[in-house]
């Protein structure tokens, strides 16, 4: 079990690299995986020793071994951050899927929990949720349901179905209130990135895992709005990212599983 949790860490930091070199070159347009990475100061082709995950930070304390310049200290937290969360899939509970052996829930946890935290990180930042990534990941969520279906043989594609609908009614629920918000305040409250990213949730937790990270999602940034206000921190009429309340949400349902949420929705604590 340890080597396993080790072995784990070590790929969640890994694809944590892989997210900081998607939350850097996607917003500037550049392509993902060419060229290799290089200083974008002196443009030093960094060498492999000097861009493993975490420790090469450390070794190089945090600056280019070249011209000596800073390298963010957000490098080694987001593949920090990615190693736990990809771990955590050891524990995790997502109720749509807890009939099925453990490989599964690991290997799409590991998946639909780095896409929402890539997702989290460039809404903070810059207020966007790139389609490329929510409707790609919708895609993969539904086909990892219908490879579901077939492997237990359940031709009625329940799941299936279940992740279809959640997805139709996570983009149609967002889609709705961004219109009328759009009516009664004039001028865009929620982005179309919202929509497909709650349609993304619901191709990964289904109808009542959907349901839960919406409310959640509201319940969230509702409090975190309100302390911001009372401590001055955000104005009136600031823009939040909500994007960032959705995909924790979203991922917080996956490892938690449905029922702790509807205990809290029922106070049935
Ligand atoms: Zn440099």
């Amino acid at each position: 079990m340890e080597i396993f949790f080790l072995y784990l860490f070590v790929i969640g930091c890994c694809i944590g690299s892989f997210i900081n070199v998607v939350i850097h070159r996607l917003p500037i347009n550049q392509s993902i995986v060419y060229p290799s990475s290089s200083c974008p100061k002196c443009n030093a082709k960094i060498k492999w020793f000097d861009n493993l995950p975490i420790i090469s930070w450390f070794l190089l304390n945090g600056k280019c071994r070249t011209c000596k310049t800073k390298i963010a200290f957000s490098y080694p937290i987001v593949e920090l951050f990615t190693g736990l969360l990809v771990c955590l899939n050891l524990y995790a509970q997502p109720t749509i899927y807890s009939q099925q052996p453990i490989y599964i829930t690991i290997l799409f946890g590991i998946i639909f929990n780095t896409i929402l935290f890539t997702l989290a990180i460039l809404d903070f930042k810059y207020f966007w949720l790139p389609r490329v990534i929510t409707l790609g990941g919708l895609v993969f969520g539904i086909t990892a349901s219908l490879y579901v279906d077939l492997i237990n043989d359940f031709y009625q594609f329940n799941y299936l179905i279940n992740t279809l609908s959640a997805s139709f009614f996570g983009f149609t629920f967002f889609y709705l209130l961004s219109r009328i918000g759009k009516k009664i305040f004039n001028k865009p409250v929620i982005g179309g990135g919202d929509a497909k990213l709650s349609a993304l949730i619901g191709s990964w937790l289904g109808i009542s895992g959907l349901f839960l990270s919406i409310w959640l999602a509201f319940i969230s940034a509702g409090i975190f709005v309100i302390f911001g206000m009372i401590f001055k921190k955000i104005k009136r009429n600031q823009k939040i990212p909500f994007g960032v309340f959705l995909a924790m949400s979203g991922s917080l349902v996956w490892y938690f599983g449905n029922e702790v949420f509807l205990k809290i929705v029922f106070l049935r604590i």
